[in-house]
């Protein structure tokens, strides 16, 4: 039986090794937390989910459909588009095809242009028949050129895509590729954002369970240190070393990079912080929409989780989450004040008596994704000898890259063994 070890049980590392074992391999995953699903995992507590980080899930990621069951994540989901919010004023911006009741403030919405309108509605057309693989190819440059360049507004760019898809990118500068605009742009116009009922982590948990069903041995609490890619590779552990046919390191990439020294792997991050409020009384009138900080970064974006998925807070509080990006160092409380801040100067009308329950900081969200990354990236065969590379940073910086890269990764050790994937 051919001997596979994975390290790494984020969400590449799961998927990897459900394949594999799927395969007929013998397969042992080693995670150093305690828990699984590495960059998505969600604390719950005195009956709220806060997510590590604000996390979205787009029900259009293609590698997604393919893995995972959606009606078992018992989705919840956002309205379409946002709020852009400015002191004083609330405008609301959706996708009129979909959202019948945010149709007629967005035909009115002064925040961007009726030339904007009509050009989002063109992009729209032309993203619906371009593949995936036609987004990928070509030249490249950044979001702002390319948007720029499409003739969008200033109003549009800075009112709404700065605090939009920098939310999504961890880049309101959006010198992000355009490619992972257009990307996003396809999956947000043809799928729906959405939270499982049950926070991010459901997804990690329902790839562990296949991974379990499919007998893979989940080891947590155990880190690779060291590995030794000759043809029987040698895994360094705490205590032990163990050899095995073939390697998937399934780690975030600055550790990928340390294990195979593969100098391709991108390590330059997107960071972020994201903290957790409750407050009493009846929801804010954005309901299931995001809202957008048009005229300031501090904090990009505030979502009412409660009001999207009613399961992240126990019943008669709301919970919000406001999201920094990069990891500014200011004290918990300072960023509570800003928060609450903001909120004051939006919603004059109402006094809102934020308590903070929880603060993430993740100095590591993303890999950075200028113009040009994605052509640089890793093939997963770029390690010396039989060890293979899985994780979002051999495709893109989301989701829907992590685990089409386990699969992807699992599928050349099949190949390579003769297994049958
Ligand atoms: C705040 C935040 C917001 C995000 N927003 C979105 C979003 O809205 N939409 C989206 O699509 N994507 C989003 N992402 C990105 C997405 O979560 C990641 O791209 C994806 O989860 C990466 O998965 P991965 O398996 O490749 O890596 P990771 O999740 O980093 O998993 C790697 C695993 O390897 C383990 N590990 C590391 N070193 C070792 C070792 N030596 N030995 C054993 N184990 C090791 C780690 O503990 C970890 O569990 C966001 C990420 C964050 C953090």
């Amino acid at each position: 039986m051919t001997d596979v070890v994975v390290a790494g049980g984020g969400l590449a590392g799961l998927v990897a090794a459900r394949h594999l074992a799927e395969a007929g391999a013998d397969v042992r995953l080693f995670e150093r937390h305690h828990d699984l699903g590495g960059r998505v995992r969600s604390l719950r507590r005195d009956g709220f989910v806060f997510d590590r980080g604000f996390q979205v899930f787009f029900t259009a990621y293609p590698a997604a459909r393919r893995e995972l069951d959606y009606d078992s994540l018992d989705l919840r989901y956002f309205k379409p588009g946002a709020v852009v919010a400015r002191p004083g004023e609330r405008s609301t911006l959706s996708d009129p095809f979909r959202d019948v009741d945010g149709a007629l403030e967005t035909i009115l919405n002064r925040d961007v242009t009726l030339r904007d309108k009509l050009r989002v509605f063109e992009l729209r057309r032309e993203l619906a028949e371009k593949s995936d693989r036609e987004i990928s190819a070509g030249p490249d440059e950044s979001t702002r050129e390319y948007l720029r360049g499409r003739g969008f507004s200033d109003r549009f760019v800075e009112n709404f895509a700065a605090p939009f898809y920098g939310g999504i990118t961890l880049d309101r500068s959006l010198a992000t590729s355009k490619k992972v605009f257009e990307f996003t742009f396809k999956m947000l116009t043809t799928g729906r954002i959405a939270v499982p009922a049950r926070g991010m982590a459901a997804i990690t948990e329902q790839l562990a369970e296949s991974a379990r069903e499919a007998e893979v041995e989940l080891v947590t609490d155990e880190t690779v240190t060291d590995l030794d890619a000759s043809d029987t590779p040698e895994i360094e552990l705490g205590r032990e070393s163990v050899t095995a046919d073939a390697v998937v390191v399934a780690t975030d990439p600055e550790q990928a990079r340390e294990l195979t020294g593969v100098e391709s792997i991108p390590t330059d991050a997107k960071g972020c912080v994201t903290q957790y409020y409750a407050f009493d009384g009846p929801e804010l009138d954005a309901g299931k929409r995001l809202l957008l900080n048009a005229d300031s970064p501090a904090p990009n974006q505030i979502a009412q989780l409660s009001a999207v998925a009613p399961e992240y807070a126990p019943e008669d509080r709301n919970l919000l989450s406001a999201t920094y990006l990069g990891v500014p160092d200011d004290p918990d409380e300072d960023l509570a004040a800003k928060t609450a801040r903001a909120l004051d100067s939006w919603y004059p009308e109402r006094r809102l008596d934020l308590e903070t329950l929880h603060t993430d900081r993740i100095e590591f969200a993303q890999f950075a994704q200028p113009p040009g990354v994605h052509d640089r990236l890793p093939d997963v065969r770029a390690p010396d000898g039989p060890v293979y590379l899985a994780g979002e940073y051999t495709d893109a910086s989301s989701l829907n890259a992590a685990i089409g890269s386990g699969r992807t990764a699992a599928k050349r050790v099949a190949d390579d063994f003769d297994l049958a994937f």
